[in-house]
C-alpha cells in the first residue's frame, strides 16, 4: 500500500516537473540564443550578450530586475524570461526585427542594444542640427552630448518587459493600441512608484516630441494604427502614436487608479483573439468601460482624429 502511494507521488511529481520544464521551454524562444555568451548576474532571469567585453549592462539589468519585482507583485506571478544585449552588427542574427538597438520583446525574450542604437544616433543627429534653443531642454537630462539611449534603451526596456506579462497568456489583442497603452501604463507606473530617479529620463524626451506637434505624423487615426502597425508607418509616425499613448497613460496613472493596470491586463488576456471574436469599436468601448475603466474607453471615444 505504502509503496503504491509513494510511486503515485513520484509519478505526479515527475509529471509536474516535466510539465513545468516543457512550459518554460515553450515560453522562452531559445532559438535566437545560439552563439551568445551568458553573463553571470545576481538576478533570476537569464542574461545573454553578443560581446562580453562591452560593459554597458549593469544599470539596465538592475532597473529591469526592479521592474520585474514590481510587475510580479502587481500581476501575481513570477515571470521567467531572458534578456539579450546585442550589438548593432549582430542584430539581424538574434532580434526579431530591425532597427538595431531599439528594445523589443517576444516569446519570453527582451532584446536590447549593446552599443548605441541606430535610432538614437539618427534622432540625436536630427535634433542637434536644429538651433540649440529648441533642444536645450534635453541637455540637463540626457547630458551635454545628448545620449538618447537613456530614453530609448533605459526607459523603453521597461515598456518591453511589461509586454511579456500579457504575451505569456496571449499575443493577439483586440487592438494593438490597447497593448501599447498597457505596456506604457505599466512602465509609467513602475518608474513613478519604484524608480523615481529615472522619471526625468522617461518624461523629458516624450514631452519634447509632443511639443513639436503633429507635423511628423502622416497618419493619425486609431484605425490607421491598427492597419499599419509598425511596418507601414514611418518611425516618426509610429513614435507620434506612442507619444499620444504616453500622454494618456500618464494622466490615467497620475489619477491614482491603482487597480486599472490589473484590470487592463486581465482584459487583454480574456479578450485575446485566440479565445474570442473581434469586437466592434462600440462593443469594445462598452466592455472597456465596465470591465476596465471609463478612462480607457474614453481614449477610443475621444481620439482627436477620426
Ligand atoms: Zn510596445
Amino acid at each position: 500500500m505504502k509503496k503504491t502511494i509513494l510511486t503515485n507521488l513520484i509519478a505526479i511529481f515527475s509529471c509536474c516537473l516535466t510539465t513545468q520544464l516543457h512550459c518554460q521551454e515553450a515560453w522562452i524562444d531559445t532559438s535566437i540564443h545560439s552563439g551568445l555568451i551568458e553573463l553571470k548576474t545576481d538576478y533570476s532571469f537569464k542574461t545573454l550578450v553578443s560581446n562580453d567585453s562591452i560593459k554597458t549592462t549593469a544599470e539596465t539589468l538592475n532597473n529591469l530586475n526592479n521592474a520585474k519585482l514590481y510587475f510580479d507583485k502587481i500581476f501575481q506571478t513570477d515571470l521567467d524570461f531572458a534578456v539579450l544585449f546585442i550589438e548593432n552588427k549582430e542584430w539581424n542574427n538574434h532580434a526579431y526585427f530591425p532597427p538595431p538597438g531599439l528594445p523589443q520583446a517576444g516569446k519570453g525574450n527582451v532584446i536590447l542594444g549593446l552599443d548605441k542604437s541606430v535610432i538614437s544616433q539618427e534622432v540625436e543627429k536630427m535634433i542637434t542640427q536644429l538651433p540649440e534653443q529648441y533642444w536645450a531642454s534635453l541637455k540637463p537630462v540626457y547630458g551635454e552630448e545628448i545620449d538618447l539611449d537613456l530614453f530609448y534603451r533605459e526607459t523603453l526596456s521597461i515598456h518591453e518587459l511589461a509586454h511579456l506579462y500579457h504575451f505569456k497568456e496571449g499575443t493577439k489583442p483586440q487592438r494593438k493600441w490597447l497593448q501599447e497603452l498597457f505596456a506604457t501604463m505599466s512602465m509609467y507606473s513602475f518608474v513613478k512608484e519604484a524608480s523615481n530617479f529615472s522619471f526625468e529620463l522617461m518624461d523629458t524626451y516624450p514631452e519634447f516630441v509632443i511639443q513639436s506637434g503633429d507635423k511628423m505624423a502622416e497618419f493619425k487615426t486609431l484605425k490607421d494604427f491598427e492597419e499599419k502597425y509598425v511596418k507601414k508607418l514611418s518611425p516618426q509616425n509610429y513614435e507620434w502614436y506612442q507619444m499620444q499613448f504616453y500622454q494618456n497613460a500618464k494622466s490615467i496613472i497620475d489619477s491614482n487608479k491603482s487597480d486599472i493596470l490589473i484590470k487592463l491586463h486581465e482584459f487583454l488576456i480574456n479578450t485575446d483573439l485566440s479565445k474570442t471574436e473581434i469586437l466592434s469599436d462600440l462593443e469594445l468601448s462598452t466592455r472597456l468601460k465596465t470591465e476596465v475603466g471609463k478612462e480607457i474607453a474614453d481614449i477610443l471615444n475621444n481620439w482627436k482624429y477620426k
